[in-house]
């Protein structure tokens, strides 16, 4: 699922219709899965590509260079086909385009991103198509001119419509443009383990953290052009980067061997014993995840470098004033994940300083609603600013798969509806929004803050609402949007809690 590739979540996507993001929450991901990889590793480029090709396609017998015209005209005409009978499948998508701020934000956009935006949703609705994408890329991809035309195409709708550019400097004029629409962004290079656990070369991940850094360099350059005085938002300044740990280390399995010692010291200490997989953050899971049963020499360095990384970027990020959210991945690498957030978390979100490390939490984990009831009283205990992500989860087939394969007992780790899942997305919401008006009630400012990660319309209405309802944002009279009340301000830096939040984008202004 890596793919080296800057991806930009903005803030607050309005420049996007809510139709749209009710289909990129499809399958957007599953595309990108199927077709990115391949893309950057066997070709970055598809000219070279096609220079290499064309010459092995010259000294071939006739025959074979027959038959690599004929599948070249069945490429072709497959496609155009394929186009075509998607785009009029397509038609009727457009049906419910019923909110003003839908209209509005889609009469923005360019006619040429509606159409690149239009094929790539347009494919990602179609369950059959998603699975043969990526079959169906290799074979184009094997074929002389159209391995060319399909790179044009894939870079001009997919990637075009899901990641911000191929470098961080592509990335910027976007960026910049986003933020002149009072948008925040979150800058992220696309790079993770694969999902077979296979070994990455360490000048890779070297080179890996290099764009991390730059990113965030980046990053703290615009926020210091964009917003000089973040005072007014708790110290934030909607500059963010993204960081997936599994992309950090040569060897991810020595993230599943340190995860799996933490379970085991857990178990021996008595802990989590009615958490679902994979339980909680405790002090000692570091300390487990080096010694434990199974952890070899290898794992054991390993895990000190990836420490050793992570507090570059996290210093890297104070430096800059940027903040790092720090993505949630598979459940079997996620108690190695959560004990460094955990630490990060202690070390740079001081009650009395500024902030910079953001957890991730997957919603679809059965854990998820202990978890964030654990999370909010270590954070008071332990006395932090507790920062997160609430986003559903990304990687239910693989977890489903892989609980299979592993013939483990009772359910797996997700759970088993999507109902399940939005209830746990739904307390998380509830949960979070309450505690934040308790602790402001009690101490005038709140000690978390939260990003609901998502393109669920459903999910984003319910958070304005129980904002409203807590009496954390008022409608306005001037505009059909809710707006933070001025005294919260700053307070709470809950502000940049939407992505795809068309209704608080002014708000994003102060
Ligand atoms: C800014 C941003 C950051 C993200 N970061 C992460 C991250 O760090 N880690 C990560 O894992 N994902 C991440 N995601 C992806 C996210 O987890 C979702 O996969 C994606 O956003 C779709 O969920 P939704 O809430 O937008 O939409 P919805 O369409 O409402 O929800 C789809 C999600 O529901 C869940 N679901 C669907 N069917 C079932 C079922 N049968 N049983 C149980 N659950 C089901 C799955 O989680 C699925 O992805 C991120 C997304 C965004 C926008």
């Amino acid at each position: 699922m890596s793919s080296p590739y800057p991806s930009l979540f903005p803030f607050d996507q309005n420049s996007f219709g809510r139709q749209s993001i009710i289909m990129s929450s499809i399958c957007a991901r599953r595309v990108l899965h199927a077709t990115r990889p391949r893309l950057v590793r066997a070709h970055p480029r598809g000219n070279a590509r096609f220079s290499s090709t064309s010459t092995q396609f010259k000294s071939s017998a006739p025959q074979a260079s027959w038959l690599q015209d004929r599948r070249t005209f069945y490429g072709a005409g497959g496609m155009t086909l394929a186009i075509a009978a998607l785009l009029w499948k397509g038609q009727d998508t457009y049906d419910h385009l019923d909110d003003p701020r839908d209209r509005k934000s889609l009469s923005k956009v360019p006619l040429n991103k509606l159409i690149s935006g239009w094929i790539a949703f347009t494919f990602c609705s179609s369950p059959t198509w998603v699975d043969m994408s990526e079959t169906l890329y290799n074979i184009l991809s094997q074929i002389p001119i159209i391995s060319s035309i399909t790179n044009a195409i894939v870079m001009r709708t997919f990637f075009n419509q899901f990641l911000g550019g191929e470098s961080t400097s592509e990335c910027i004029p976007k960026i910049e443009a986003l933020r002149k629409d009072h948008i925040g962004t979150l800058l992220g290079y696309n790079i993770e383990a694969e999902l077979d656990g296979s070994s990455k070369d360490m000048q890779l991940i070297l080179r890996q953290t290099e764009h991390v850094l730059s990113s965030i360099e980046a990053q703290g350059d615009l926020a210091r052009q964009f917003w000089p005085d973040p005072s007014a938002t708790g110290g934030d300044n909607r500059c963010w980067v993204r960081i997936k740990v599994t992309g950090l280390l040569p060897n991810p399995i020595a993230l599943y061997h340190g995860s799996n010692a933490i379970l085991e010291a857990r178990k021996e200490k008595g802990l989590d014993r009615d958490v679902p997989y994979p339980g909680f953050p405790h002090d000692g899971d570091w300390e487990a995840a080096l010694e434990g049963k199974g952890v070899t020499d290898a794992d054991r360095q390993e895990l000190m470098n990836l420490r050793a990384i992570l507090e570059k970027i996290a210093s890297k990020a104070r430096e800059n004033n940027v903040r790092i959210v720090i993505d949630a991945e598979q459940s079997w690498y996620q108690p190695v994940i959560d004990s460094l957030t955990d630490e990060l978390m202690q070390k740079y979100n001081s009650l009395d300083g500024p902030t910079t490390c953001i957890a991730s939490f997957q919603a679809y984990l059965r854990r998820y609603p202990q978890l964030l009831d654990q999370q909010i009283k270590r954070a008071d205990e332990k006395g932090y600013k507790l920062l997160f992500k609430q986003v559903r989860g990304a990687y239910m087939v693989t977890e489903a798969a892989r609980w299979k394969k592993g013939k483990r007992e009772g359910p797996g780790p997700v759970w088993a509806t999507k109902e399940e899942t939005d209830a746990s997305y739904n307390y998380g919401i509830q949960k979070t929004l309450s505690t934040v008006a308790d602790q402001v009630r009690q101490d005038g400012h709140s000690r978390i803050s939260v990003f609901f990660a998502t393109h669920n319309s459903i999910s984003i209405d319910l958070a304005i609402k129980f904002l409203e309802r807590h009496g954390l944002a008022r409608r306005t009279a001037d505009t059909t949007g809710s707006r933070y009340q001025e005294k919260w301000q700053g307070v709470l830096p809950l502000r940049s809690y939407m992505v795809s939040m068309p209704t608080l984008r002014k708000d994003m202004t102060t």
